[in-house]
């Protein structure tokens, strides 16, 4: 289908022109009465009459779901949403390439754990970017803050919890490149490229999304998967909590000499963790990507480094374990800060994605909430069957469904990255005591590494193994 163009589109010649005179007449009658004072019952509904009649030419898609958004998160949803049934229609800003937009690169991969891949396996993705993804088979988390108090050095197994890996390990722009690729070709699922969304105009019934090609699109349920800033968030009144680190994370992918064997490690520093995450090997030799957090000022400075100097300095920190460092490729900087939406379903718009929630990237949360994210609000729209999908119980449903994941997340990732840059006593200590626990106890470890890689409770249909369509 497609929704530019739908409705108004279909009027003869004859009946347009009508059409058009008439509304010219009410559109000058009405500004005329409001221009002189005249606020009569009559003017008044000449007024309101006008008001409606530009609306409806404005309205010229009517859409059962829409998404606000093609980043990873909105695309994801949309799938999900289509592949159990329900057509989708995306708005998405820019022309949609590969990238994300023209002269846009994403220098990050991302870190796809528990059910995250097997979601992808459901909506038809996997197999695209599966031979450029990495296994990820244990996790290895070292205290490097120095000082007396240092903690050992933890080691999650995936073996420990019977499974052969984690997840896999996805560089950014061919996954979303997949996910628009399978979204385009999916019957269900409609792409309007827009040079920006404007107003949002939220009713008991309906939302209305003007676009900046003066088209509108009236839908019964608008999915928010528009980022950080999140136009779609503010005009359905979800407020946010916002907080900052003061840290500036640096993320690339660069060869070394060592095999990682299939092992992520985090480095835990004062100004953050360091970590490497294994990918797949190129001709010359292994590779790995990098999450540097560091202080805004420190993250400035490695920057201006060339590549020989900014490897030297790399090298300092994960030479040990993976040999010498050979390559590095573009690097990119990323603020880290947090957000909370107060809500995630208000009024017929339910927010996914960072329009929903911003943790910093310490365990790889970030997209894989996305992801359960956009499983769990299919789950909702599906057990509604035929009906409204923006009705206030499929809100209510799908808030209920990502209250415990998305509060665990946020107190979890908050209280470790603060835990690393505080130099208070009692705090390192416990630190300590709780890696001491975790490296000594399986129990412990295994309840950990469950908590890291799926939300409490079971699993949305499509992160279950051969989930089907319906
Ligand atoms: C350094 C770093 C490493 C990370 N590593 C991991 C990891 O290993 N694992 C993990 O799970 N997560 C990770 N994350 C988090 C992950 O990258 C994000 O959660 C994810 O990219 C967010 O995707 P999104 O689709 O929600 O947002 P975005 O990618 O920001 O997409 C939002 C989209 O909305 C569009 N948009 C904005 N305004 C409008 C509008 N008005 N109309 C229409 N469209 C609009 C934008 O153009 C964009 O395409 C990491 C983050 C960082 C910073």
């Amino acid at each position: 289908m497609d929704a530019i163009g739908a409705g108004i589109g279909s009027e003869s010649p004859l009946a347009a022109s009508f059409r058009q005179k008439f509304e010219k007449f009410y559109t000058q009658a009405a500004s005329f009465f409001i221009e002189h004072g005249l606020t009569g019952a009559l003017h008044r509904h000449l007024a309101d009459t006008a008001t409606a009649l530009l609306t409806r030419r404005m309205a010229q898609g009517v859409v059962d779901i829409c998404v606000t958004g093609a980043g990873a998160a909105g695309l994801a949803a949309a799938l999900a949403i289509a592949t159990r049934g329900r057509p989708v229609t995306v708005l998405a800003q820019g022309r949609q390439g590969p990238t994300a937009a023209a002269g846009a690169t994403d220098t990050r991969t991302t870190a796809i754990l528990g059910g995250g891949i097997t979601f992808l396996e459901n909506i038809g993705v996997w197999a695209k970017i599966k031979s450029i993804s990495a296994p990820l088979a244990a996790i290895r988390i070292v205290d490097a803050r120095g000082g007396w108090l240092s903690a050992p050095e933890v080691l999650f197994r995936a073996e420990e919890l019977e499974q052969p890996v984690f997840g896999y390990n996805v560089p950014n722009e061919p996954l979303r490149a997949a996910l628009l690729a399978r979204a385009r070709a999916h019957p269900g699922i409609t792409i309007v490229e827009t040079r920006g969304g404007g107003d949002v105009t939220i009713a008991a019934d309906s939302v209305t999304l003007k676009i900046a090609e003066n088209t509108a699109y009236s839908t019964r349920l608008l999915i928010a998967a528009d980022g950080r800033a999140s136009p779609a968030r503010a005009a359905a009144g979800v407020t946010t909590r916002t907080w900052n680190y003061r840290q500036v994370a640096i993320a690339a992918s660069f060869g070394h000499r060592l095999p990682h064997g299939d092992v992520s490690t985090e480095l835990h520093r004062r100004a953050g963790p360091l970590t490497t995450v294994p990918l797949p090997d190129d001709a010359d030799g292994p590779r790995s990507s990098l999450v540097w957090i560091e202080t805004p000022e420190q993250a400035a400075r490695l920057m201006t480094l060339d590549d020989t100097a900014f490897l030297a300095e790399l090298q300092g920190h994960v030479g040990g374990f993976l040999g010498p460092l050979r390559s590095i490729g573009r690097r990119g900087t990323f603020p880290i800060s947090g957000l909370m939406a107060t809500s995630v379903a208000k009024g017929r718009v339910v927010l996914v994605g960072e329009a929903a929630h911003i943790v910093p990237p310490i365990g790889a949360q970030g997209l894989n909430l996305g992801f359960r994210d956009a499983a769990a609000l299919a789950d909702c729209i599906a057990d509604a069957g035929a009906g409204d999908p923006g009705d206030a119980a499929v809100l209510a449903a799908y808030a209920r469904a990502r209250a415990a994941d998305l509060v665990s997340r946020e107190i979890g990732i908050d209280l470790l990255n603060r835990s690393l840059m505080l130099d208070f006593l009692p705090v390192q200590a416990l630190r300590g005591l709780g890696m001491h626990a975790l490296s000594n106890s399986r129990t412990l470890r295994r309840t950990a590494m469950r908590l890291g890689l799926d939300a409490p409770g079971q699993r949305p249909h499509l992160m279950q193994p051969l989930a089907k369509a319906r």
